[in-house]
């Protein structure tokens, strides 16, 4: 019987580019995870943003970190168990989108080893997940609503644009005038300083649902100031990073809401564990995505399902962005609902030929 990690760089080309306040991207990189060991078939996926404009980290980068570091220490511990995973996160400087893709395949060998499914090892039961559209920074105002108008016909549960310096109250307003009192919000993928507090006393006047991420993602303090100064929710993003950094965020009044990531925080278990401390502390939280492919998206699906889980997912349709998934079937939205068809109800069942389709490298590991 063969036991191996085989990688998979994949790279799918984008409905649209995807313009946020730092960067641009145009193609979907992922490394696709796809572990074999003693006859059962695990996947995951690790999803950083070509470029590096979210994070430090870049699809090179990582793969390179999987092959250098991860993977060898998990071939070294040898118990193919998720908790392996969280521990060398939290206990060392580590790259968490690379642990995430390595632990969603731990996962998923031992859901199948067990006969459990992801939502009975997270304690969460299957129901439909509200889903709303993320749009992008677009070079003019009609730019912007076209955009919203074209995706707004699958009846997305809320709006979230992406604002940067410049680009922020003016498209605020012609949403507000084209589209009426719909449940709206912003990112700023940390674009402001302290200098624009002024803008956000304007953009609190439009009646957002929250702000994700106004400041620079080491900036709690800016934080605590800004939410004390305006009415409309914070929710931290980049900042998020890790129960030390929630713990000081809430302490300090930097947020009333958490955004939260699988890939940024490093993995299925320890996003579980930050989304019970949010919940212990009165926090609501939602599922935020790189975006990721199918593979990660169903993961943050799986955990959108927990009840402390109280605003609409960032996961969309597949095809709102991807040409083509990883997954069969792709991910669809009906009247803003995500219903997890029945073939991803125990784990995500991956399409290997879509994923050899869009492969540039692939990397083998026999043990
Ligand atoms: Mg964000």
């Amino acid at each position: 019987m063969s036991n191996r990690i085989d990688l998979f760089h994949v790279e799918v080309p984008m409905t649209e580019p995807f313009r946020i306040s730092s960067g641009e991207v145009s193609t979907k990189e992922s490394i696709v995870v796809r572990l074999e060991r003693e006859g059962v078939v695990g996947y995951g996926e690790a999803s950083p943003m070509a470029g590096g404009f979210y994070s430090a980290e870049t699809p090179a980068t990582t793969l390179d970190y999987m092959v250098r570091e991860a993977i060898p220490a998990v071939l070294e511990d040898g118990t193919f168990h998720p908790p392996f995973a969280a521990r060398y996160v939290n206990e060392r400087e580590a790259d968490p989108f690379a642990w995430a893709g390595l632990e969603g395949a731990l996962w998923d060998l031992e859901v199948q080893e067990r006969g459990l499914s992801f939502l009975d090892m997270l304690g969460a039961e299957c129901k439909p997940v509200e889903s709303g559209l993320a749009v992008g920074i677009y070079p003019d105002l009609d730019g912007l609503l076209e955009a919203c108008s074209r995706y707004m016909t699958a009846g997305y549960k809320r709006l979230k644009i992406k604002i940067e310096p410049g680009w922020d109250v003016a498209p605020l307003r012609a949403i507000r005038d084209r589209f009426g009192d719909i449940p709206l919000m912003v990112d700023a993928n940390a674009a402001y300083a302290e200098e624009h507090f002024p803008v956000f006393d304007e953009v609190d006047d439009l009646g957002l649902v929250m702000i994700e991420q106004p400041l620079a993602k080491s900036d709690l303090g800016g934080h605590a100031r800004l939410q004390e100064r305006i009415d409309t929710p914070i929710c931290l993003d980049e900042s998020a990073t890790d129960a030390d950094a929630l713990t000081r965020a809430f302490d300090i009044g930097a947020c009333r809401i958490v955004n939260l990531k699988i890939q940024r925080v490093g993995g299925i278990l320890l996003s579980k564990k930050l989304c019970d401390l949010c919940a212990a502390e009165g926090i609501p939280t939602w599922m935020g995505t790189m975006p990721e492919l199918g593979i990660g998206a169903l993961h943050a699906l799986y955990l959108a399902m927990l009840p402390n889980c109280a605003f609409p997912t960032d996961v969309e349709a597949s095809r709102r962005w991807f040409v083509e998934d990883i997954i069969d079937p792709p991910i669809e939205v009906f009247e803003g609902l995500i219903d997890l068809p029945p073939a991803h109800r125990q784990r995500p069942n991956v399409d290997m030929n879509v994923v050899d389709r869009y492969t540039k490298t692939a990397k083998r590991f026999a043990f």
